[in-house]
């Protein structure tokens, strides 16, 4: 006989909705809790940015912004890929945007509808923030306790049966370590005047302090999560540092107002230089080192006095709500994970829904969601505890004998397809079909083109295939 498990989903965003929808199909009782006051998580465009423009506060603190969209965010990927089974985002118009690369109001109306129509808004409390989930009995999560603060400012303990975490990450700003330099006393026992080697970060004839660079660098610096709209920069030169689909948009973006903007990138390939497309943008490697003198150096020994360092250097899994016994978050590791949904130890009763990262995020949340549901159901039975936990350390062995850091465990790319089909064949659902995976992999092919039209060329090129134009 299945079980009926009654179930706390963390977050109304798109995995938190797609989550309550699986798991109301699979019979489950659920409630979703949302802190803010309406569902769609990302989507939800907020105009606020956090008071540290880099984010380094307290993501737990009240007030901390969640959303890190800007405000001319179109997807990256179009909408085929971004529609749930039976609810697809093609072939309709939810918010008057019919482009193929919508902007974020489309896809948050999107999500509001399929709210509706799947029966989950009626589950979705909002304003109620999940502020602790502790397992009860031995500790292996038999039962959950769920702590949370609904708009009256009370808090409430409730039970469940099990916790599907749908809290997102991409709110908490990953801002590298930079050396930096402070070109200050030479070692000969009286004070001298030092004219530091520019092109350099170290030097010999000096005494060279490095201390956290950005805490030193003269400039203002701010993180994507902080980034709505390019009118700031106008007129500076701005190092954006990061070549992700936010860092090759926001560079973009800005380079229309911008004096200059000279783009870091640890992965730039054969690309250092002017961007041809550009009359203002450069391409660098990843940044050697920053002065206290406003210079940025980097890896190819190039070196630029910047305005502005804008790092679009992606985000940290964080889970305030979370102090369990064996799970921790190391080097952005969320583990042990098995399969980067469920923490051997407390499976099927806790689970993670949407940290891995590089593929069709949509068809993943849908596949773990369904995985999730059927696991706690019985119908998708798991393996014991001992062979998840080998399973999660012949992934971490695989990772270091490709020299995959730590830091990227998370990411699917480039064996995304096998994730998605190993799901698939939990729950008995069909592969991933070849046109999309194809797509995908042209579209992530267009955003490293730097071409600014390569969404509505898409379109353009969609259409004369309909039509037959050349
Ligand atoms: P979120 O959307 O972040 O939702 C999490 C929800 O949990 C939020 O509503 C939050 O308020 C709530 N929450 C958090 N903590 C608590 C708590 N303690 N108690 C109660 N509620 C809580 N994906 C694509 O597929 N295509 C794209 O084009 C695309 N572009 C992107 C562009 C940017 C700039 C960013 C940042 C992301 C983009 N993504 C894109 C990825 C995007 O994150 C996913 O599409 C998806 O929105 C993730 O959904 P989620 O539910 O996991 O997280």
């Amino acid at each position: 006989m299945r079980r009926r498990a009654e179930v706390a989903v963390v977050g109304a965003g798109a995995a938190g909705l797609v989550a309550a929808r699986e798991l109301l199909r699979e019979g489950h009782v659920v409630a979703v809790f949302e802190k803010s006051a309406r569902a769609g998580g990302t989507w939800a465009y907020d105009p606020r940015a956090d008071a540290d423009p880099l984010g380094r506060g307290d993501h737990g603190a009240p007030g901390a912004v969640h959303g890190s969209l800007y405000a001319s965010l179109r997807t990256n990927l179009p909408r085929q890929l971004m529609g749930f089974s039976g609810f697809p985002l093609a072939g309709r118009v939810f918010a008057g945007d019919p482009r193929a690369f919508p902007g974020h109001r489309e896809v948050l109306a999107f999500l509001d509808a399929f709210a509706v129509e799947s029966g989950v808004a009626a589950r979705v409390r909002l304003r109620a923030e999940v502020l602790r989930v502790r397992p009860l009995g031995l500790g292996q999560g038999e039962r959950w306790a769920v702590a949370w603060r609904g708009e009256d400012r009370e808090v409430v303990e409730e039970v469940f049966d099990a916790v599907v975490v749908c809290s997102g990450h991409c709110s908490v700003p990953l801002v590298p370590k930079i050396r930096g330099a402070i070109w200050s006393l030479p070692f000969s026992s009286h004070l001298t005047a030092v004219i530091p080697d520019k092109t350099s970060c170290s030097n010999a004839s000096m005494l060279v302090l490095w201390v956290t660079g950005i805490d030193q660098w003269p400039g203002k610096q701010i993180h994507s999560h902080n980034y709505r709209v390019p009118e700031p920069f106008r007129g500076q030169t701005v190092v954006v540092v990061g070549l992700g689909a936010s860092g090759i948009d926001i560079a973009r973006e800005i380079s229309h107002v911008a004096k200059e903007v000279h783009i870091a990138a640890r992965y730039s390939g054969d690309r250092l230089g002017k961007i041809e497309l550009y009359n203002n943008a450069w391409m660098h490697g990843e940044i050697e080192c920053i002065q206290d003198d406003g210079q940025v150096l980097f890896a190819e020994g190039s070196s630029v006095a910047a305005d502005t360092i804008l790092y679009c250097t992606g985000y940290r899994y964080h889970f305030p709500f979370l102090d369990l016994d064996g799970l921790t978050v190391d080097d952005n590791r969320v583990g042990p994970l098995y399969k980067h949904v469920f923490p051997p130890k407390y499976a099927p009763n806790l689970s993670f829904i949407g940290l891995p990262y590089k593929s069709i995020i949509f068809q993943s949340l849908e596949l773990e969601s369904k995985w999730v549901a059927a696991a706690l159901s019985g119908r998708a039975p798991l393996p014991s505890e001992e062979d998840m936990m080998a399973a999660v350390r012949e992934h971490y062995r695989r990772m270091e004998e490709a020299g995959k850091p730590k830091r990227h465990t998370h990411t699917l790319w480039p064996e995304w397809v096998e994730y998605l089909d190993w799901l698939a064949d939990q729950v008995g659902e069909p592969h991933l079909e070849a046109w999309k995976s194809e797509m995908y992999e042209e579209t992530l092919k267009r955003i490293w083109s730097l071409d600014e039209g390569y969404r509505d060329l898409w379109e353009e090129e969609e259409e004369n295939i309909a039509t037959g134009s050349p």
